[in-house]
């Protein structure tokens, strides 16, 4: 690991990038997935540096260190274990986080539930994390915090006069002020994430709906351009916000996209659908991604384009996510019943228009359905960025397939010109949008998709973390380098 004095990487999330699951008597580790362990991976291994997270567990576990210590020197940074007990996790986890603050935050008030009763267990957990960091970093460590679990953190640490300096990074989105006042905590949790030297948001919509926030709720804050940054002066302290939108590994998504079990599985793939096209949707399970309207709209263009019935199949993944909270229970029924619609009405012998998954992927599969498809529906109703689009492009290497993408990702300020942007409430215009595609010229589709992806390229997964660092304290990711101790094993770019 990193040796004594040197400057370390320490990143703070809700959980561990590992899931630790039963195996007959003992415990077995397995890779995490999603759109931050996905992201920041690349980025901290073999660095020496540290993951602060849950485990994935609310059991005891006696081994738990020793497992993780396994997982750690393979993965070349320290892993270690924030522990919560099942009541915690509730309240705080599905209660505070993924019933409150997930759906204000994406706009959607009405899906909120303001129990009383999450919001201590939110804050005693973010202090658990808080005595965690506390009691690992040296105060010229980079700590850098995730997401929207974790909001209070900073706030508990302020008081320690060696407390390093503390950069957060929300990857969801930040809701206009008529929206966020709803919040009956909003008062506390915006001057938790004043307590953080730097505050990153996605795109330039939730930095100004943050300052907006602050300016309706803060007596006296002074807000000033500094550069690329704003600063926020509050009562004698100065923090700094900044947009900084995340991008994929997408050099390595197009190799591995080329890899010979990639290759394989897609001419299965090829083979299986035949000469139709693909239009891929895949999500998590979650009422943000728009999947009924999305499956209305396919309805809507089989009804309104029937020449195009039999020569187009729509693949739509789900993978399951937070299972027993009732909304999300709500929405797969509601799938599924829209599915079998839709396959009801349509069907022709040797033809079902929706190919219906509900289940994760592994990793070949996934980049040979993204290698595979000729158009992707990325039509969520809000989303801080969306991989999932970025992914796709980077997967195409015959550039030529179009991105049909939602007005509001994250992802439309970057891609929104070299796409077909679409309001995902209007599911006539998605339906357009997808004849569209669906007849689009090979040069037209090139035209798009190169400059799609020679955007996903430059500003990829390095590029952001090297802009978050240069705004936080001044450095870039190769002030942290790849310790000698793991050259022989690292994939690294640099
Ligand atoms: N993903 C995965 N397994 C699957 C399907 C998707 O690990 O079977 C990953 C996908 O590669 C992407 C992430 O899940 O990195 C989804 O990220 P996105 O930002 O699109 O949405 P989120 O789920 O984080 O809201």
């Amino acid at each position: 690991m990193a040796s004594a004095g040197m400057k370390r990487l320490i990143v703070v999330s809700n959980r561990l990038p590992y899931v630790l699951k039963r195996k007959n008597e003992g415990w077995e580790l397995s890779a995490g997935s999603g759109g931050l362990v996905t992201a920041l991976l690349p980025v901290l291994r073999n660095r020496g540096g540290m993951w602060i997270g849950w485990p994935g567990v609310t059991e005891h576990v006696p081994q738990l260190n020793q497992i993780l210590h396994e997982a750690a020197t393979d993965a070349g940074y320290s892993l270690k274990p924030v522990i919560l007990s099942p009541d915690e996790y509730d309240r705080y986890y599905n209660g505070y986080s993924n019933e409150t603050v997930w759906p204000l935050f994406h706009d959607l008030p009405s899906h909120c539930n303001f129990n009383p009763e999450y919001w201590p267990a939110y804050v005693k957990v973010n202090r658990r994390f808080a005595e965690s960091i506390a009691a690992e970093a040296r105060p010229d460590d980079f700590v850098w915090i995730h997401d929207y679990q974790l909001l209070d953190v900073a706030h508990h640490m302020r008081e320690d006069k060696n407390c390093p300096d503390l950069a957060f990074f929300l990857h969801i989105p930040f809701p206009p002020p008529d929206i966020f006042l709803d919040l009956p905590e909003r008062q506390a949790v915006l001057d938790s994430l004043l307590a953080y030297d730097l505050v990153g948001f996605q795109t330039l919509r939730d930095r100004r709906n943050f300052i907006q926030c602050v300016r309706t709720m803060v007596r006296g804050a002074r807000v000033k351009a500094d550069g690329h940054l704003h600063s926020i002066q509050t009562e004698g302290r100065e923090m700094h916000v900044g947009t900084f939108p995340i991008g994929i590994d997408a050099r390595d998504f197009a190799t591995r996209a080329a890899s010979p079990e990639v290759e394989s599985e897609y001419r299965r793939i090829l083979a299986h659908f035949g000469d139709r096209q693909l239009v891929l949707g895949i999500d998590r399970l979650d009422y943000t991604k728009g999947i009924p309207h999305r499956l209305r709209a396919f309805g809507n263009f089989l009804e309104r384009f029937p020449e195009a019935r039999g020569r187009i199949t729509f693949v739509q993944v789900v993978v399951p996510s937070r299972e027993g909270i009732p909304r999300y229970d709500a929405l797969k029924q509601e799938i599924d019943q829209l599915v079998g619609q839709i396959n009801g009405r349509y069907t022709q012998m040797g033809w079902v228009p929706v190919h219906y998954m509900f289940r994760s992927l592994a990793p070949h599969e996934l980049l040979a359905f993204y290698r595979a498809a000729q158009i992707a529906l990325v039509t969520p109703l809000k989303d801080g960025m969306n991989l999932v689009c970025k992914e796709f492009c980077a997967c195409s290497l015959d550039e030529e397939s179009v991105l049909i993408l939602s007005q509001f990702a994250g992802a439309s300020a970057q891609l929104g010109r070299a796409a077909l942007v679409v309001n995902p409430y209007d599911v006539e215009q998605t339906a357009d949008a997808i004849f569209n595609a669906y007849r689009m010229s090979a040069g037209e589709r090139r035209y798009r998709m190169r400059r799609l992806r020679k955007n996903i390229r430059s500003q990829d997964v390095f590029w952001w973390v090297d802009s978050f660092m240069r705004a936080a304290i001044d450095k870039e990711l190769r002030d942290f380098p790849v310790l000698e101790e793991y050259i022989p094993e690292q994939h690294e770019r640099r």
